[in-house]
């Protein structure tokens, strides 16, 4: 059985205290029960007083255990060593994250990250306990050009080429036409891409793993327009920039799958 996760993406956002305020002010408007997991990918030094803060709810809430979670927008794939600058994946493991992002569309266009490099940090990530979130998807020109499954097959292909099959995995389809832009994928077209990476990962690993996978998509979505998205059956939950800066927009959002 898969999961329906909702996943709010803040890149260069929020400072600790302004991570911590989120929280105070989404809690209330959290179901109880929750019935999707929630993630939040905060800047690296916004994790820690998170973490902290999700430890404290999880013992006045303890239902929130089990759904509301914290994971890292990057990480190297060493363990330790001399990388200036870089957050290793066992420090994330150690603050309690549960997840990492690998390949966000602005990691591999700003920061030039593709091929064996992601394959690596996915790998690392299963090692050390954590859960990749694989991010595929093409850009505007590929896309017009007829070449999206190519380009999202060559990026599956990369990203998982050291993984380990047994470990949990998620893939989060991103087109980058629709990241940022307010122009979101129509729900059949995003649909229709979401069955296919299935399909992929059917013929490529088998139908327990491609069935267990969860395949979120992200770009611009919005209250407005994820509970069509989410109606759809191989859509598995977002990842959400923009509208998970504000704790209203991104509980509407979280709430928009209903029960
Ligand atoms: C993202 O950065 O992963 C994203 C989907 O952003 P937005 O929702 O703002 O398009």
């Amino acid at each position: 059985m898969r999961t329906f996760l909702v996943a709010a993406n803040w890149k260069m956002n929020k400072t600790p205290a302004e991570g911590l305020q989120f929280v105070e002010e989404l809690l209330p408007q959290l179901q109880n029960p929750l019935h999707v997991q929630v993630i939040l990918f905060p800047t690296i030094l916004g994790s820690a007083p998170l973490a902290q803060k999700l430890q404290e709810i999880w013992k006045t809430r303890p239902e929130l255990k089990k759904s509301f979670h914290w994971g890292a927008q990057n990480a190297h794939y060493e363990k330790n060593g001399a990388f200036t600058g870089e957050t290793s994946m066992a420090v994330l493991q150690e603050l309690g994250a549960k997840y990492v992002l690998v390949g966000h569309s602005e990691r591999r266009t700003l920061f030039g990250e593709e091929g064996d490099l992601l394959a690596k940090k996915v790998a690392t990530a299963q090692t050390q306990g954590l859960t990749p979130m694989l991010c595929v998807g093409e850009t505007l020109e590929q896309r017009d050009k007829g070449q999206a499954k190519i380009i999202i097959e060559q990026q599956l292909k990369a990203g998982l080429a050291r993984a380990q099959t047994q470990a949990p995995i998620t893939i989060a389809y991103e087109p980058v036409w629709a990241i940022g832009t307010g122009r979101v994928a129509e729900p059949q077209q995003a649909e229709e891409v979401h069955q296919w990476i299935r399909a992929w990962l059917q013929e490529n690993w088998g139908v327990e793993i491609s069935s267990n996978t969860s395949i979120l998509y992200g770009g611009s979505v919005s209250p407005q327009n994820a509970r069509e998205l989410s109606q759809k059956p191989n859509i598995d939950g977002f990842l959400v920039g923009g509208a998970s800066l504000k704790s209203d927009s991104f509980s509407a959002i979280i709430h928009s799958k209903g029960v």
